[in-house]
């Protein structure tokens, strides 16, 4: 479970806990809230896992280590993401080159080495589920690397459900609208987070329990037909 530590990898790791599953707890540089989080959870066996998920070597570590301390790997979900602001028009060329490497080394070149190490450990049954985001269909202006980073994502789900559907591990992909999360609090609350709750009916954002419950049903035996789908995730926004 990776970037478990705050926002909505953590609402999924205390999902899964809840559900009476073992987590491997994954942080870049969150010990503390991480270690915090494991004594908090409901059941044994939680452990906590650190990596930076852009550098292959330590992602190929943190499975291992979380393979060898859980006893194996049954569900692997990709969540660790970052967005950059980097506007076209408005950024260096060197801003423009970090902005889209950093993104894409860890949204989505992070997210496939991570399946590539998972599925050693796993078994028929063996579930991938990637977190996406609307940024994928909608685009997202201020941050195209991101956007191309999570359509990238869809693409990689798709293809994995292809090759893994033979060893019985089934890959799912939730692509979720505005949630509120560290990573959008300042827009939410500036000016423009009126906007953006008002394209949802419901007149607010979604909640991170909302996307683990999406990301458990994803993980769990039922979801073998939906392997390969990207359930979008965003209180019927955009619909109007
Ligand atoms: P967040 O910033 O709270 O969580 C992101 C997590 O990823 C953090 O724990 C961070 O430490 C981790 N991370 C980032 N770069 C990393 C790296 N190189 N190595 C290891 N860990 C790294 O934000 P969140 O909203 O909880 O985001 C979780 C996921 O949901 C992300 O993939 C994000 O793109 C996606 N998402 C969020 C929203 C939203 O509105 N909040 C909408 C759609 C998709």
């Amino acid at each position: 479970m990776t970037g478990a530590s705050r926002g909505i990898g953590r609402a999924v790791a205390e999902a899964f806990a809840a559900a009476g599953d073992r987590v491997a707890i994954h942080h870049r540089d969150s010990r503390e809230l991480a270690e915090r989080l494991r004594a908090g959870l409901p059941g044994d066996g939680h452990t906590v896992v650190r990596a930076d998920v852009a550098d292959p070597e330590q992602v190929r570590r943190m499975v291992d280590e979380a393979a060898e301390a859980l006893g194996g790997i049954d569900v692997l979900v990709n969540n660790a993401g970052v967005f950059f602001d980097h506007p076209i028009t408005e950024v260096s060329y060197q801003e423009w080159q970090d902005a889209w490497r950093r993104t894409l080394d860890t949204n989505l070149v992070g997210a496939a080495n991570a399946a590539w190490c998972a599925v050693r450990h796993m078994g028929p049954g063996g579930r991938i589920v990637n977190v996406s985001s609307r940024g994928a269909f909608r685009g997202e202006p201020d941050g195209p690397a991101y956007g191309a980073s999570k359509a990238g994502l869809n693409a990689l789900g798709q293809s994995l459900a292809i090759a893994l559907a033979p060893h019985g591990i089934a890959v799912g992909t939730v692509a979720p609208g505005f949630v509120e999360t560290d990573m959008t609090n300042e827009h939410l609350k500036s000016p423009r987070g009126d906007a953006v709750r008002a394209q949802s009916p419901f007149g607010r954002v979604g909640r991170p329990e909302e996307i683990a419950a999406a990301v458990l049903y994803l993980a769990s035996p039922a979801a073998e037909w939906t392997s390969g789908a990207v359930i979008d995730l965003n209180g019927a926004s955009y619909l109007r």
